[in-house]
């Protein structure tokens, strides 16, 4: 394969080969990343902050659960204390904005995360505005999707804002190039095309968001130099609807059935095997963008603990 066409493998980590496709690795933006945070946990440190990041669970699902202890785990390794609310599935929905109040109001919380899905009774948009703005470390209240969108980002949502680091650490070239995301999404879709619009770094892409109602996404498709695919639709994109040397970003993660221990697998949106034929850059599922998620929740967390406490963090 040759060089992307819109920058990436030029000497981007761990390619030695300039004609090989660029695996974008995840696990290692993410391992820098999260340095980076134990880095600034040490600052609040000095200042007598801890930082705090509160989950709530309020369902049954096993996915969500493993995903919240998955949180907890990424913040004691940077030494963020976390503190777990569980709330029954069928408990009435006051119960969950009262959890909301509190943690707002407590001192030692920075960082409020309410796993989603929320059960049906529960209304999802009166859940995300309850969270105090300051403490939205998901970046999902309208203050600061509005913020986002007017160049002005407090915290940016944790997958795009990963996405956005992985083009980043790889030189891929936003710039003026030809962005698709497939997928509008108030978690990734929007807040992604959101933030390769901007005039910042980063950003400047030409970005055209597609979804289920697009017509002709495969013209759209073959003319991207990025894709960022985010439809939750198991490896719909493949190697020929590709332009040659893209930079990809899977971001889907979908689970199918295979014959392994657990009875399945996890694959992305993207046919990894044919787009790497393709692409100048891809991203795998796993260890592309999920850990990236992850990290950046962390990152999100001990920024705002330096907002509330009024610590200089010097963080995007
Ligand atoms: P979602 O279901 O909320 O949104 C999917 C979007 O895809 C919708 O906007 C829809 O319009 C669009 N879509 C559906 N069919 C389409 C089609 N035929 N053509 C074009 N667009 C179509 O999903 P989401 O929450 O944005 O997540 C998307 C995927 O990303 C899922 O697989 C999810 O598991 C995964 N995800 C991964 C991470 C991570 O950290 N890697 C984080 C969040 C979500």
């Amino acid at each position: 394969m040759t060089e992307s066409a819109n920058g990436a493998g030029g000497d981007a980590p761990g390619d030695d080969d300039p004609d090989a496709t660029t695996i974008i690795d995840g696990e290692s933006v993410a391992a820098d990343v999260r340095a980076d945070v134990a880095a600034h946990v040490e600052t609040l440190a000095d200042a007598g902050v801890t930082p705090g990041l509160a989950t709530v669970l309020m369902s049954d699902d096993p996915a969500s659960e493993t995903y919240v202890s998955m949180k907890q785990r990424d913040c004691e390794e940077v030494g963020i204390e976390s503190v777990h609310v569980e709330i029954d599935a069928d408990a009435p929905a006051d119960e969950l904005y009262e959890t909301i109040d509190d943690l707002n109001d407590r001192d030692d919380v920075h960082g409020i995360l309410v796993q989603l899905p929320v059960p049906d009774h529960v209304d999802k948009r009166s859940v995300l505005r309850r969270i105090a703005p300051e403490k939205d470390v998901d970046g999902f209240h309208p203050e600061n999707v509005g913020r986002l969108v007017a160049g002005d980002a407090r915290f940016k949502p944790c997958t795009p804002h990963g996405v956005q680091k992985l083009l980043a650490a790889y030189d891929v070239e936003t710039e003026g190039a030809d962005a698709v995301v497939v997928g509008r999404s108030d978690i990734v879709g929007k807040p992604m095309a959101n933030l390769l619009i901007q005039k910042s770094p980063v950003g400047n892409a030409t970005t055209t968001v597609c979804h289920s109602r697009t017509e002709d996404l495969e013209g759209k498709l073959a003319a991207a130099d990025i894709v960022i695919a985010a439809a939750g639709m198991s490896e719909f994109v493949d190697g020929s609807m590709l332009k040659p040397g893209a930079t990809v970003i899977d971001v889907g993660i979908n689970r199918v059935e295979a014959e392994t221990e657990k009875g399945y697998e996890l694959v992305g949106d993207v046919d990894y095997e044919s787009a790497t034929e393709v692409a100048g850059a891809i991203t795998p599922v796993p260890g592309g963008v999920g850990p990236m998620t992850r990290a950046m929740l962390l990152h999100n967390t001990v920024k705002a603990a330096g907002i509330q406490s009024d610590v200089a963090i010097d963080l995007d």
